[in-house]
């Protein structure tokens, strides 16, 4: 790598020296403040930190942390690489995380979506990982299309390679102008916010969901194309072919070849992960015998999938942010078990929580169900109303000690896993 300026120089050191005191003081891992101190005395240092530099992006609504550690995890086969580990995710946390890895020849960087196209422009990144858009917190479908529209100008022109999740319409849609893409089939079980075209705004159809008229043979839909299939009626926009399909527990992969993918971290959604994973580790010219065990190697992400311990009872901790999270988190559930709900509407999490009735909690059916957290109300009323029983905790604690000796489930929203995760200590 070339030198940086001395401007750029300085602009990092002292950016670090912001995040030691930051980290030392004990207030957070530092990345933020740190990357704030080294833009504010050189504003071009993204670009100059990302010079050079084989980049990877990764945006979306859910699975970004998780994908963003795989493909780090698959990428170190080649060489070292800088990357955003703990979340921060907006410009700061990237001049963060390439100034901590000056040297790294790769970078792989998790990116809000709401700031993709600003990161693409000052970083020039070469690869973008797109893998699923739906409604977060208060966005509602219309935000969520304004933002796919962002990507698709921010992508258009330029020299980038894009993988995205063609199952997902609204990320075809926002991936759609890029010069090349590789679409992966990764599967989209939230589809609610993709029910009308994003070209011209017409109904969908879906295989095994459209209307078929009586006594009518096939339904129009592509042969073949399983049930993640979807197309316009009204124009001619549909799912792209996918070149790599995940398969229930395998990938196959453009040659047709499939991979059992056996990796720890759990669920449905962290598999969709890694299929994009790998799909992001052959372009970058890593074959997917060397990807798929560095895959594997990774355990828990930022404290998701970990367990905390107290008095015998051992609790998982999933994390899920809005609808389509809770859906996944659902997925990894384990049926025999008790699970504990945990919802906060604090600034990160949304004030407002009437997300909370998007969710299908009837799954929840048949299993002992504890709800905690500020908004426990919120959901109390919400699982009443879907014939969910379920037992009212004052806070976590008092929802672990209720449970007998052994293993249970938590389900926790932002704000509320970070107090879990700080109040329980360290995970084991
Ligand atoms: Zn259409």
């Amino acid at each position: 790598m070339t030198q940086l300026p001395l401007r750029a120089q300085l602009a990092t050191a002292l950016g670090r020296t912001a995040a030691t005191l930051s980290r030392v003081t004990g207030r957070g891992d530092g990345s933020v403040i740190g990357g704030r101190v080294s833009l504010v005395l050189e504003p071009d240092l993204l670009r100059k930190l990302a010079h050079d530099r084989k980049l990877a992006l990764v945006s979306a609504t859910n699975g970004k942390t998780t994908t963003t550690r795989l493909i780090t995890s698959a990428l170190s086969e080649l060489g070292d690489v800088a990357t955003n580990a703990f979340g921060a995710n907006m410009p700061a946390g990237h001049v963060s995380a390439l100034s901590s890895a000056k040297h790294a020849p790769y970078g792989v960087l998790e990116v809000d979506e709401k700031y993709l196209p600003e990161v693409i422009d000052t970083t020039g990144a070469g690869v973008i990982c797109l893998m699923n858009l739906s409604r977060d917190q208060m966005d509602r479908a219309g935000e969520i299309w304004l933002l796919a529209q962002k990507w698709r100008r921010a992508l258009a022109g330029r020299n980038t390679h894009v993988i995205a999740n063609a199952d997902d319409p609204l990320v075809t849609w926002g991936a759609s102008t890029a010069a090349s893409v590789t679409w992966v089939s990764a599967g989209q079980p939230w589809k609610e916010d993709s029910w009308c075209c994003p070209q011209c705004g017409g109904p969908l159809d879906r295989k095994g969901m459209e209307y078929v008229p009586p006594g009518s043979m096939g339904s129009g839909a592509p042969s073949g194309a399983g049930e993640n299939d979807w197309a316009c009626r009204e124009c001619t926009f549909r799912r792209p072919e996918p070149s790599w399909i995940l398969d229930d527990d395998a990938v196959i992969d453009p040659r047709g070849q499939r991979w059992v993918l056996d990796i720890q971290l759990p669920g449905r959604a962290n598999r969709a992960n890694a299929a994009i994973a790998l799909a992001t580790a052959e372009v970058f010219g890593l074959p997917v015998e060397r990807a798929l065990p560095r895959l594997r190697e990774v355990r828990s992400v930022a404290g998701r999938y970990t367990t905390v311990e107290r008095d015998g009872r051992h609790a998982r901790l999933l994390l899920a942010k809005n609808p389509a999270g809770w859906l996944e988190a659902f997925d990894v559930l384990d049926a025999s078990l008790p699970v504990i709900l945990s919802v906060n509407a604090q600034g990160p999490d949304g004030r407002d929580t009437s997300w909370l009735w998007d969710v299908d909690y009837r799954v929840l059916r048949g299993r002992p169900v504890f709800v905690t957290g500020e908004r426990r109300l919120d959901l109390a009323l919400r699982l009443d109303v879907a014939d969910v029983p379920f037992q009212l905790a004052n806070s976590f604690e008092q929802a672990l000690a209720a449970q007998p000796s052994g293993k249970v489930d938590v389900i926790a929203n932002y704000t509320a896993f970070q107090q879990i995760r700080s109040e329980f200590g360290r995970a084991v």
